[in-house]
């Protein structure tokens, strides 16, 4: 059975195959090409399925494990933006600095310095026995002056409950133990095993 990640983000691959510790984990685009999957659901969970379904169906072989992640940052303080909308914050063709940025504006815009925050991460397992979603959740804060080059995405400005340094400045070691996308994995890894035997 192989293992393909129904995702192209490069920062979730990178960390996706830290986890499993393989390198037989690929990138559906490594297969397939690029191929356009509109996200249109409601939660993390339903676009999760959403695009492992898609990636599987486009395979069109019953020896593969499809594994999606889809994932985002949540401030209450805001109405609980981004949410779902993470990657796509500031505008359809975003960069990850783009819609940072708009997060920080945000926070600035009703005065705040740090509000609390969590990341999410869904994980959607797609195979011919069936169809599996696991969570994650990493809570912490987000503050209006990211620091660090470290991780991706918002993570110069997430700042993890227990420590005072964001995720950009600490070690990649830290992240890969607490984070939302690796809690979530260690719930799909046992999925994945079984489906994979
Ligand atoms: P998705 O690819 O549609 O699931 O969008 C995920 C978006 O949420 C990414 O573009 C990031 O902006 C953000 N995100 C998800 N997980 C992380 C993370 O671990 N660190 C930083 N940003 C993240």
């Amino acid at each position: 059975m192989e293992i393909i990640l129904a995702t192209s983000n490069k920062g979730k691959v990178r960390e996706i195959r830290a986890l499993f510790d393989e390198e037989s984990v690929r990138p559906f685009t490594e297969i397939l090409g690029p191929l356009e999957i509109e996200e249109n659901g409601e939660t993390f969970a339903q676009n999760a399925l959403i695009k492992a379904r898609t990636v599987f169906e486009a395979l069109g072989r019953d020896d593969v494990v499809v594994v999606s992640d889809d994932s985002g940052i949540t401030v209450p303080a805001l109405d609980n933006e981004p949410g779902i909308y993470s990657a796509r914050y500031a505008g359809k063709e975003a960069s990850d600095r783009e819609n940072l940025e708009k997060l920080v504006t945000r926070l600035k815009e009703m005065g705040l310095h740090e509000a609390p925050a969590f990341y999410t991460a869904a994980i959607a397992v797609v195979s011919p026995k069936g169809e599996y979603v696991v969570h994650g959740w990493m809570h912490g804060k987000v503050v209006d002056a990211p620091r660090g080059e470290g991780g991706f995405g918002y993570d110069p400005m997430f700042v993890p409950e227990g420590f005072d340094k964001t995720l950009g400045e600490l070690d990649a070691k830290v992240k890969k133990r607490l984070s939302h996308r690796a809690k979530a994995l260690a719930l799909a890894r046992p999925i994945i095993e079984m489906l994979s035997r």
